[in-house]
C-alpha cells in the first residue's frame, strides 16, 4: 500500500520544525556509515496508531528569496502538489496575522483536506484563545503545543481520519522502479529513451489523490511502473530547483520503488553529491542498479569499462551487491537492457529460500570458517530462517547475539550471495538468541 503524505505549512517561526520533530518522534534512523544522510531533515516517516505516513516540513524548502510571499507561496504549492493531507500551522501568541490569511487563501484552492492547528498553546488560557482562527474558514482549529507535546495526539487523530480511503492507496503488482541522481546526469533523457525504446502502451496513471506522477509500460511481458516520471520531467515550478526539494522528491520516489536506478554521469565522474543520492537508496533497503550514463562521451579502449567499474566499486563500497550497467540515453546503447535488469533484481529481492536449504548452507559455512571465539566464548550458530523478502531478511539463531560480530555477519551474507543470486538486493541479517 502507498503511504499517505502529510505536509506542514505555515509562516516562519510558528513551530513547523518543532512539530515535525514531535511527530516523527526522533525515530529517524541515521546510519552513520552511509555518507550524506542529511541531518536536518524535511522528509521523514511517521506512524500513528499503526498507520504509516510520510511527513514533509515545507519550511525547509527555501528559495533563498528575499520576497517573503514568494517563499510562502512556494511552500504552500509544495504542500498542495505533494500531500494527501495538509496541516496548516499558526501561532496563538502572535494571533491571526495577515500572512496566515494569505496562506489560507492559497490553501482554499486545493480540494485536499486542510487541518488547522494553532501552536504554542502552552497553557489553558492560550488553549481557549483560539477563536480568532475560526475566521480563516478552515474549520475547527486544534490547539497544540510543540514545546509541551500537548494536543499532538488530537492533531494526529485528525490527520489519519483524513487519509484517502484504503482502496485509493492500493498498489498494483507491477514492478516499480525510479531513476535517482543529481541534476543533469540524464534522468529525464533516460526516461524518454526508455519509453521511446519500449514501443508499448504508455499510460500516465491518473492518481486519485496526487497528480499523475507515474508511467506504466510493458516490456517482455512484464508490467513496469516508472515512479515519479513527472518529477523527473520537470514541471517548471520555482521550488523544483531547490536542493532540499530535489532530495525530498528523491526520497519519496525511493520509498515507492522496488528497484532504484542510481544514475551517474560517465563524463563528469563520481562526485560527492552522487554519494548522497546512492546513500539514500542504500539506506532504504531497495534493490539497486548503478547506471553509468553518457557512455557515448567516453573515449574507450579495452579497459575503460573495467576502470570505471573499479572506481564505482571504490566510491560506493557499500553497494557491492549492485550491478553496474553502462548506457547512453543519447545513442540508446543498452537502454533496452534496463527493464530486464530491473526485473531480475526484483525477482532476486523477492526470492524465498527454504529453511532446510539455508541450514545445509549454514553447516557448510561454519565448517569452512569456524565461528569465532569472542573473549573466550565461542559463537554458536544454530539455525537460520528467512522471515521476509524485499529485502530478503534472515533471522539467525545464536547462543549470544553479541558474539555475532559484523565480520561474521558479512561472512554469512557472502555465503548467501555465493549460493543464491541476490544480485542487486541488500540482505538483512537479524541475530536472535535461542533460548
Ligand atoms: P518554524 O520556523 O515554523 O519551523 O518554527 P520552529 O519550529 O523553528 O520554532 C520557532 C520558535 O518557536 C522556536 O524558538 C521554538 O522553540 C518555538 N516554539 C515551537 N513550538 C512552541 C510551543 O509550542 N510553545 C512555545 N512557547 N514555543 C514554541
Ligand atoms: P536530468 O537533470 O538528470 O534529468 O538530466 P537531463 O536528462 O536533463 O540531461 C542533462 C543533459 O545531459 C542534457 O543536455 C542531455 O541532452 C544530456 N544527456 C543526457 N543523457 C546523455 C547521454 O547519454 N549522452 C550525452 N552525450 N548526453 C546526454
Amino acid at each position: 500500500m502507498k503511504t499517505p503524505v502529510v505536509a506542514i505549512v505555515g509562516r516562519p517561526n510558528v513551530g513547523k520544525s518543532t512539530i515535525f520533530n514531535r511527530i516523527i518522534n526522533e525515530r529517524v534512523s541515521i546510519v552513520e556509515d552511509t555518507p550524506g544522510v542529511t541531518r536536518d531533515r524535511i522528509y521523514a516517516h511517521a506512524n500513528w496508531l499503526g498507520r504509516n505516513f510520510s511527513l514533509i516540513d515545507t519550511g525547509g524548502i527555501q528559495l533563498g528569496n528575499d520576497e517573503f510571499n514568494e517563499e510562502i507561496k512556494a511552500q504552500a504549492e509544495v504542500a498542495i502538489d505533494e500531500a494527501d493531507v495538509i496541516v496548516f500551522l499558526t501561532d496563538v501568541t502572535a494571533h491571526l496575522t495577515l500572512m496566515d490569511e494569505t496562506i489560507a487563501k492559497m490553501l482554499f484552492k486545493t480540494n485536499k483536506p486542510v487541518i488547522l492547528a494553532v501552536n504554542k498553546a502552552d497553557n489553558p488560557e492560550q488553549r481557549n484563545d483560539i477563536f480568532d482562527f475560526y475566521s480563516l474558514g478552515l474549520g475547527d482549529p486544534i490547539p497544540i503545543s510543540g514545546a509541551h507535546g500537548t494536543g499532538i495526539g488530537d492533531l494526529l487523530d485528525e490527520i489519519i481520519k483524513n487519509f484517502p480511503e484504503e482502496n485509493e492507496l492500493e498498489e498494483d503488482d507491477t514492478v516499480k522502479f525510479s531513476f535517482i541522481g543529481r541534476p543533469n546526469v540524464g534522468k529525464s533523457s533516460l526516461v524518454n529513451a526508455l519509453l521511446g525504446e519500449e514501443r508499448v502502451i504508455v499510460s500516465d496513471i491518473e492518481g486519485t489523490t496526487r497528480d499523475a506522477i507515474d508511467t506504466k509500460f510493458t516490456a517482455d511481458g512484464t508490467e513496469f511502473t516508472m515512479v515519479d516520471t513527472a518529477g523527473i520531467r520537470k514541471r517548471g515550478k520555482v521550488y523544483e530547483k531547490t536542493e532540499k526539494y530535489a532530495v525530498m522528491r528523491a526520497l519519496s520516489a525511493i520509498d515507492r520503488s522496488d528497484v532504484v536506478l542510481v544514475v551517474i554521469d560517465a563524463e563528469t565522474g563520481i562526485i560527492e553529491q552522487d554519494k548522497h543520492v546512492a546513500g539514500y537508496a542504500h539506506e532504504a533497503g531497495r534493490g539497486i542498479v548503478i547506471v553509468v550514463n553518457k557512455w557515448d562521451l567516453i573515449e574507450k579502449d579495452n579497459h575503460s569499462m573495467k576502470e570505471f567499474e573499479t572506481k564505482v566499486r571504490q566510491e560506493f563500497s557499500y553497494l557491492e551487491y549492485a550491478p553496474i550497467v553502462f548506457v547512453s540515453a543519447r545513442t540508446k546503447q543498452r537502454i533496452a537492457k534496463l527493464p530486464e535488469l530491473v526485473k531480475k533484481v526484483h525477482a532476486n529481492q523477492n526470492q524465498r529460500i527454504q529453511s532446510a536449504v539455508l541450514n545445509d548452507l549454514l553447516l557448510e559455512a561454519t565448517r569452512i570458517t569456524p565461528t569465532p571465539l569472542v573473549n573466550g566464548k565461542r559463537l554458536r550458530v544454530y539455525y537460520m530462517t528467512q522471515v521476509a523478502t524485499n529485502p530478503p531478511t534472515f533471522v539467525v539463531f545464536v547462543n549470544d547475539p553479541d558474539l555475532l560480530h559484523f565480520s561474521y555477519q558479512r561472512f554469512l551474507i557472502n555465503q548467501l550471495r555465493q549460493n543464491f543470486d541476490f544480485t542487486g538486493t541488500p540482505i538483512k541479517l537479524i541475530p536472535r538468541e535461542r533460548k
